[in-house]
């Protein structure tokens, strides 16, 4: 006899719970959605999930509720008129919002008698099921060990603790770095095109600095670890003059300069701190003194 599969809600169906739905179909779970805009379910329910006509209908079908929302204020205007219908169910949280909401979403959803789990996940929705992705979860112990098998039908899992803040906080810390630097890339790319220069020309060798990053980033943890920014590699007056060099190429080249030139105020901030001959890893002091 088969052994039957565990059955998930899911509620929100952007392109990330969409994916979700889609795999857990794709692997044999019984799937109930309920999304704001119900339209977004049609080609779900298609594939066999099945459409809760109400918030409450949604919870009521299984104990594993997953959330997959802009926001904890999209979370709270969808399951506050159903507070009742919260005990008893195991909300996993795998939308984006700060650690100290996610602390308060914990105790508000245990104080109506529910599990609660957050996850950050680390992978674009196509990520979802692929066997290199992963997802930060933190919570209750006993509550990730009993749905960790269900939870990895999704995407790998990097437990960090009882605190349910703490996987909102890793996911957070990597997607400072991740905005920053698509961002820049897409900015280097307007550079390149305004210079005849295309995407695809330059993706290779992008993609190659990307790939070198790694032994940098290792290089400057264990200063950064050691309170040492010594300006024996690189000095703050040094990258003061290379971000002006990439302010004026974007000036040049017609194409707008406020990413470089936020980056320049806060070298320049280092500096007056008196930081000009530290390495750039001095920021670290900046940012810390400016919180
Ligand atoms: P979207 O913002 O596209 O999806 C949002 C979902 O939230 C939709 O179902 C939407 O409903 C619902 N929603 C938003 N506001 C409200 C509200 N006030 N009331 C009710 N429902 C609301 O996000 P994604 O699907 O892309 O991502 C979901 C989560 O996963 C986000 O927190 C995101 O940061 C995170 N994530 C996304 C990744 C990605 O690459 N997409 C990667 C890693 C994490 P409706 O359809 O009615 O608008």
């Amino acid at each position: 006899m088969p052994v039957s599969k565990q059955a998930v809600t899911i509620i929100g169906l952007g392109p990330m719970g969409k994916a979700m739905v889609n795999r857990f179909l794709d692997e044999g779970h019984p799937v109930t959605v309920w999304n704001r805009t119900a339209r977004k379910a049609d080609d779900l329910v298609a594939r066999g999930a099945h459409r809760a006509a109400t918030v409450e209908e949604a919870l009521a079908a299984n104990e594993v509720v997953v959330l997959s929302l802009t926001d904890f204020e999209a979370m709270y205007a969808i399951l506050k008129p159903a507070e009742t219908a919260l005990a008893g169910r195991v909300i996993v949280n795998l939308g984006s919002d700060t650690p100290g909401r996610a602390r308060e979403a914990a105790k508000w959803a245990t104080a109506h008698g529910a599990g609660y789990l957050t996850g950050g996940v680390m992978s674009a929705p196509s990520g979802i099921g692929a066997p290199e992705s992963f997802t930060y979860y933190s919570g209750q112990k006993e509550i990730f060990e009993a749905h960790k098998e269900t939870l990895e039908v999704l995407t790998g899992t990097d437990y960090r603790g009882s605190d349910p803040g703490s996987a909102a906080l890793y996911y957070q810390l990597h997607i400072n770095m991740f905005w920053t630097t698509v961002i820049s890339f897409v900015h280097s790319l307007a550079m390149a095109r305004a210079n005849g220069i295309s995407a695809q020309e330059f993706v290779g060798p992008a993609s190659n600095s990307m790939t070198d990053m790694s032994a940098f980033l290792e290089f400057y943890a264990k200063r950064i670890d050691n309170d040492e920014h010594p300006g024996d590699v690189d000095r703050l007056a040094m990258a003061e003059a290379s971000v002006d060099h990439v302010v004026h190429t974007a000036k040049e080249a017609g194409v707008d300069h406020a990413l470089p030139a936020a980056v320049l105020e806060l070298i320049r901030r280092g500096m007056a701190a008196g930081h000009a001959d530290d390495s750039f890893t001095s920021l670290f002091e900046v940012f810390r003194k400016a919180g």
